[in-house]
């Protein structure tokens, strides 16, 4: 540390007493759920738990700026912290009628970590502390359980011996070696689970694992309770900066001076017997949203036990049947805590001898699906209202309820093998791959796969992105699997325990029916049903309603969707369009509510049949006379395309792009194809082959393309804007009235005598074509905004742009000096270098390119205040960078078909967030 960082003592000091650095729960309450930063997640909700009359074990939370000043003070704590702690003990002590270290009734704590955003798994918590060889005793008396008593003291040490005295496997192969100690005995005395230890056996194990410590620690296991409780305290505090927490961190974006908080709280015993029990619960179901009670939970068990997957929780339902008054109690919970937080809940609770404590609770992850349907229902139900519900749903969502299902005929003629848990909405069909290095394998060769797994591991994670759904045997809704499933939007089906998989022989068993590696199979994540075989799938509820295929109130999916999007069309400023070159694209973006289009791009309808062949001719001519007997076969064609989607778009804004890329991308580089051309245009192939080697270039992306072609060939500018008028014309006069508004625009503009030139010959045919059909066509010519040139002299360029469209993918290339093509050799390193934070071609460098959109609407405006603004790079389709366009105050965002929902939630939201 260099010596200007060491702070002034006497300050310090002062700042130290008038800070308060612990804060109670209990009978007396300190803190509410609005103190995260302080007090952390789990401590600011174990405060308002508390304060609401929850039953909640008392005790207090040592704050996060603790854990500050102890990493800027060389690991120490502020001075005044020790005898807190100890009042604060104290007062658990009296509420409880327990005596921490006491031999009579004596009091045991856990320790708890718990930072501002929750890091599930990623620090350490310790139970039971406050067992010595002493309070093990009185611990066995008063619950006249002794067998218990001594399974907390063993548990104990086994969790100070590895989180506060570092015994842990010292290699990756070792196991854990206080669990290596337990098998071992167990197996010994034959013991089939923990459960089945006599007092005597735990005895032994105790002193085993206390010998285990002398072995490889410094020093012995404390048997002094205040020693214990600052050991663990530091451990937690020491677990901010281990190597786990920091990995989180950076995937996260949690910054590091955060800090930790330590929560200090009176234990209670799910493991004193069989009526007594731990589980975990969400409010509603986290899969599919639906209002049900949702969770599990073990009898005579604490802790992790639930999680860790030793043994298979039993579902909540059952509670009612094996504890009918704990689970009443349980259901009132339930209520009030959705009541007061107005959000699903995901809590953990502890049964002791009938009484039930709450432990913890946050709002809980849940899929796409889930977000849409709890959001939708609470607002039904008062929980919250419209603009909160909308705020709650991720816009990406809205896309869960577009991916295609299985097809309700194929599914009706399939068998189902076997039922697990619903995990993760959707079908999924792939080839079973048993390992995660398999599904990679087989998805790098194009096969799609079904991750089949007893159950998942951390380790699994990159072949689970890689399946299309993941299908395990064991563990229930809290599993590894159901976490990640509901995280990435994966489908998934867990627990499904009628299946036997046999890792080395490669099967996968139910019943009579043995699959292989490599088989079909098809899971159902929306109602867990598991199939033999391939089932082929079909368009999404939502998509079948708005073809027509299926009635509306036949879809409550359907319901949802509709909802949100009224939802959102209220809110939002900014119109969403679409980037469609085809009538088809348009009406499919109609239906997901475009109100028009952002860019059509004329480039595609030159590829189509014939088209190539009048195009390629019309490049390798020689004079303008030939190019433009070229060109006149190719406008029947553009005019037929625009008459298409002028009435597909039925009176809403159409903006056409003139043409755009280099030429030699529709010439042939093949030499069959190049002799074809040759006998066809009735040419010598080495006139093709000379014409292809002169328009040949080094740099095509920076060449002769945009606006550029359209200066070097006039004719090609005027034979668009003929078609575009002419269909105008056409679509106008006929029977059926639809309004046309055609938008052209001209791309790659960087100054403004390009658009002046391009202009001018847009204008004269318009004149020319409405003379002609005597209409009165109304129309707009404006530019795209895509080279940083054009940005920085928005003001001039406005002088002749009727509207400006942001191309954000041409203009994030120019202005980073970077091809998207050509990224993938150092992209990851800049990544992991955290210089590129996210991929700067889905979502916008506000920083860079953000800043030469932001001036060059500053300018746009001040020349022509009412310029229209809008954006047609993929970016906008991406919800980070819709929150920016709306900031910058564009008019439109135009995104490709499939996204203009999620268009449609994010500009909403944007609005909603910045207002
Ligand atoms: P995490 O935040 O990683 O889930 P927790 O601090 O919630 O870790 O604790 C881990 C486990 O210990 C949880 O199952 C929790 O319910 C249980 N636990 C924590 N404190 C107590 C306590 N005072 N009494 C009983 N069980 C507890
Ligand atoms: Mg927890
Ligand atoms: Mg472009």
């Amino acid at each position: 540390m260099s010596r200007t960082q060491i702070k002034k003592p006497a300050k310090t000091q002062k700042n130290n007493k008038s800070k308060k650095f612990v804060y109670a729960f209990g009978k007396v309450t300190d803190g509410n759920t609005t103190m995260r930063e302080l007090l952390g997640g789990k401590g600011a909700n174990l405060a308002e738990m508390a304060s609401i009359g929850l039953p909640v074990p008392p005790g207090f939370t040592i704050s996060t700026e603790v854990c500050t000043y102890y990493y800027d003070h060389e690991q120490r704590y502020p001075m005044a912290l020790r005898q807190t702690v100890a009042d604060s003990i104290k007062s658990v002590e009296k509420q409880l009628d327990k005596k921490f270290g006491g031999r009579k009734n004596p009091l045991l704590v856990s320790v708890r970590s718990g930072a501002r955003d929750s890091m599930p798994g990623m620090m350490d918590t310790i139970l039971n502390l406050g067992l010595n060889d002493e309070t093990v005793e009185g611990l066995a008396d008063v619950s006249k359980n002794p067998q218990f008593a001594w399974d907390c003291y063993r548990r104990f040490i086994q969790m100070y011996g590895g989180v506060v005295m570092g015994v842990t496997a010292r290699t990756e192969e070792e196991e854990d070696p206080f669990h290596v100690l337990l098998e071992k005995l167990k197996h010994k005395v034959g013991a089939e689970s923990d459960n089945d230890l006599t007092t005597a056996n735990l005895q032994t194990l105790v002193t085993q694992y206390k010998a285990l410590i002398r072995k490889r620690a410094r020093g012995a296991f404390p048997q002094d309770v205040m020693q214990q409780l600052w050991g663990a305290v530091s451990a937690v505090f020491g677990s901010w900066r281990n190597e786990r927490a920091i990995l989180y961190r950076q995937e996260y974006g949690i910054p590091a001076e955060w800090g930790t908080a330590v929560n200090v709280q009176a234990m209670v015993f799910g493991n004193a017997g069989d009526d007594s029990a731990t589980g975990v619960a969400f409010t509603r179901d986290p899969a599919n949203g639906e209002k049900v009670f949702y969770g599990e939970y073990l009898i005579n068990a604490q802790g992790e036990d639930v999680v860790a997957g030793l043994r298979t929780p039993n579902s909540i339902s059952q509670l009612a049947k094996e504890m009918p008054k704990s689970f009443k109690d349980l259901e009132k919970v339930r209520s009030k805590l959705e009541k007061h937080f107005k959000d699903m809940q995901d809590f953990e609770f502890t049964i002791e001898k009938n009484k039930l404590f709450i432990l913890q609770t946050r709002n809980g992850k849940r899929t796409g699906l889930a977000a849409v349907r709890i959001a939708v229902e609470m607002q039904k139900e008062r929980l919250m209202n419209v603009e909160t519900a909308l705020l709650k749903i991720p816009a990406e969502s809205i896309d869960s309820l577009l991916v295609p299902v299985f097809d309700p005929k194929a599914l009706k003629a399939a068998t189902v093998i076997a039922t697990g848990l619903p995990a993760g909405p959707g079908g999924a069909t792939g080839r079973i791959a048993f390992t995660a290095a398999q599904a990679e394998k087989a998805t790098r060769e194009g096969k799609k796969v079904v991750l089949c797994r007893t159950e998942t591991s951390p380790d699994d994670l990159k072949g689970m992105l890689h399946s299309q759904g993941i299908l395990t045997s064991r563990g229930g809704v809290s599993s590894h699997a159901a976490l990640v499933a509901r995280q990435l939007g994966k489908v998934c089906v867990c627990g499904a325990s009628g299946i036997k998989i046999n890792y080395e022989k490669k099967t996968l068993t139910t019943g009579k029916t043995v699959l292989n590696e490599g088989d079909y199979i098809s899971i159902d994540g929306t109602t867990g049903a598991i199939y033999k075989g391939m089932i082929a799938s079909t368009d999404s509820e939502v998509k079948r309603v708005l073809d027509g295929g299926l009635k509306p109130s036949k879809s409550y999916t359907f319901e949802l969707f509709q909802t949100v999007m009224k939802w959102a069309d209220i809110h939002r400023t900014m119109n969403i369009r679409t980037n469609a070159d085809t009538p088809n694209m348009a009406s499919q973006a109609v239906a997901f509510g475009a109100e028009g289009i952002g860019l059509c791009r004329t480039e595609h309808m030159f590829f189509e049949g014939d088209r190539i062949d009048y195009m390629r001719q019309m490049i390798l001519a020689v004079d303008e006379v030939q190019r433009r007997s070229a060109l006149k076969k190719l406008l029947p064609f553009q005019k037929k395309d625009f008459v298409g989607i002028f009435k597909a778009m039925n009176g809403r804004p159409v903006t056409i792009r003139l043409l755009d890329p280099p030429l030699h991308e529709f010439l042939p580089s093949d030499d069959v194809v190049r002799r074809q051309l040759a006998e066809r245009l009735d040419v010598p192939l080495d006139y093709v082959i000379d014409r292809i080697k002169s328009l040949h270039e080094e740099n095509p992306m920076l060449g002769c393309r945009g606006c550029r072609l359209g200066i070097l060939y006039p004719e090609i500018t005027e034979m668009q804007s003929r078609a575009i008028f002419e269909a105008t014309a056409q679509v106008l006069k006929g029977k059926k009235k639809i309004k046309v508004k055609p938008e052209i625009m001209i791309p790659l503009v960087g100054f403004r005598e390009e658009l002046a030139d391009q202009l001018a010959i847009v204008h004269r045919v318009a004149k020319e074509v409405m003379k002609k059909h005597k209409v009165r066509i109304n129309y707009l010519v404006g530019t795209m905004i895509e080279v940083p040139r054009a940005a920085i002299t928005a003001d001039e360029i406005a002088k002749e742009a009727d509207f400006f469209s942001f191309g954000t993918n041409d203009l994030t290339q120019t202005a980073l000096g970077l091809s998207r093509d050509d990224m993938g050799l150092f992209y990851d390193e800049y990544q992991s270098k955290e210089i590129y934070n996210k991929n700067p071609f889905s979502s916008i460098d506000q920083r860079g390119v953000g800043k030469l959109m932001e001036f060059a609407v500053e300018r746009g405006r001040s020349t022509k205040p009412d310029i229209k603004l809008g954006i047609c790079g993929e970016h906008a389709g991406d919800p980070k960078s819709i929150d920016f366009c709306h900031r910058v105050g564009l008019d439109y965002v135009s995104c490709s078909p499939p996204r203009v929902p999620i268009a449609r939630l994010a500009a909403a939201q944007a609005k909603l967030r910045n207002s």
